[in-house]
């Protein structure tokens, strides 16, 4: 059966653009959090997911049936695909986490009872386990990739010694670009491309291009930063009858037709593609452009790598507002305050932080910033 369901769709600046669904070529339809409340449909076409496997086969992974792959993931994360398609057009084994128990504790288990070789991880799950890194060693562990987050350097070289013969990565990708599309390999000896503490994101895969385009659509100059547009063929046709979303989220320009992430970034000399939070975690406070990034990354190196998370909210007066949560039992922050406040212009000193047990993640294992924000607003409400 062959069913094709055209939706008319506004593209860039104006033009109409006509999608074609096939639907018996739509390999899987995710449905990510859209930010009126409405979730979006993102289908991924056969052959988009074909891009993705046989740019992942070439990455020079050596990899075959005796591997062992562990599957954290909900099934409704595209990350749970690559975490089983992989294994499976190899013959290797898939270890999946039970539903039940905490995640990273689960995953630490399977890690050591079975030997696993290859993971595909959210940064959550090491910067739990990190208070246990000493009595970790993974000596059969092979490849080591982190996804979802920003990546911290000095949690992650901490975690290389645990697993001293494996390749650690960091991956990057959106459900729109089918799973994960660029790659960096981190050195364990800490020699690392890094933004803020944040780890580069790398090039692209085999089938992916990036761009960084600025604010006036154009390409930026290297170590210019705007949004991380991705074209190839690992990019999804658009969202699922969405035509506002996708007006809003695909563009043309020279021929190419381009997806919005919504990721600030910017591209060093050698194509290395740097992430600096998404672009709606920049505000412009008293005129001023903050990242919010720039503030997590001087209170994690005031409290020796405890995971922050700065948020920011506009209050009653569409004053601007910053603040700042830290994760653990810590309560008393005049010591962080004062280090922010001679490390910080004045305008980017958080005026309120708390201390939060453990950070609100969501179902994907991220740290679930929404949540936050909810906090904020019930402290100041
Ligand atoms: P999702 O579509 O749910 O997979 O989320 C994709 C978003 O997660 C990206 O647009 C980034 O904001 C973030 N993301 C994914 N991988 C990374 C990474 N390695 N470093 C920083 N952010 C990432």
């Amino acid at each position: 059966m062959n069913i094709i369901e055209t939706e008319i769709s506004t593209i860039g600046n104006g033009k109409i653009k006509l999608i074609d669904f096939n639907v018996a070529n739509i390999a899987y339809i995710l449905f990510t959090s859209g930010s009126t409340g409405v979730p979006k449909g993102v289908p991924i076409s056969v052959s988009n997911l074909d891009a993705f496997l046989d740019a992942f086969f070439q990455l020079g992974y050596h990899l075959n049936e005796n591997d062992r792959f562990l599957q954290m993931f909900d099934l409704t994360f595209d990350l749970s695909i690559m975490s089983y398609m992989a294994p499976l057009c190899i013959g290797a084994c898939v270890y999946t986490v039970p539903s039940e128990g905490i995640k990273y504790m689960q995953v630490y288990k399977l890690l050591e009872q079975y030997d696993l070789t290859f993971t595909l991880m959210v940064p959550s799950i090491i910067t739990h386990l990190r208070q246990y890194f000493d009595e970790i060693r993974l000596d059969k562990l092979r490849y080591s990739l982190f996804c979802g987050e920003a990546l911290y350097e000095d949690v992650v070289l901490e975690w290389s010694k645990c697993v001293p013969n494996a390749l650690v990565e960091n991956v990057y990708g959106p459900t729109e670009a089918t799973i994960f599309c660029t790659r960096y390999k981190i050195n364990s000896n800490g020699s690392n491309k890094q933004l803020n503490g944040i780890l580069c994101i790398g090039a692209p895969m085999k089938n992916v291009g990036v761009a960084i385009i600025n604010d006036n659509l154009q390409f930026s100059a290297p170590f210019e930063k705007g949004e991380l547009c991705l074209s190839g063929s690992q990019v999804t046709s658009g969202y699922w009858k969405n035509d506002l979303k996708n007006a809003e989220a695909f563009f043309e320009k020279e021929g190419i037709r381009y997806y919005k992430t919504g990721d600030l970034c910017f591209m060093d000399g050698e194509g290395d593609v740097f992430y600096s939070g998404r672009v709606d975690f920049q505000v412009k406070i008293q005129g001023f452009r903050v990242e919010l990034g720039e503030i997590e990354f001087h209170a994690r190196k005031f409290l020796e790598s405890a995971a922050v998370v700065a948020v920011a909210t506009e209050n009653s007066q569409n004053i601007w507002q910053i603040y700042l949560f830290v994760e653990g039992d810590l309560t008393h922050f005049e010591e962080l305050q004062n280090y922010l406040k001679l490390h910080l212009p004045v305008y980017m000193v958080p005026s309120k932080i708390t201390g939060v047990k453990m950070f609100p993640l969501n179902t994907n294992g991220k740290i679930d910033r929404k949540a936050l924000i909810h906090i904020f607003n019930s402290h100041v409400s």
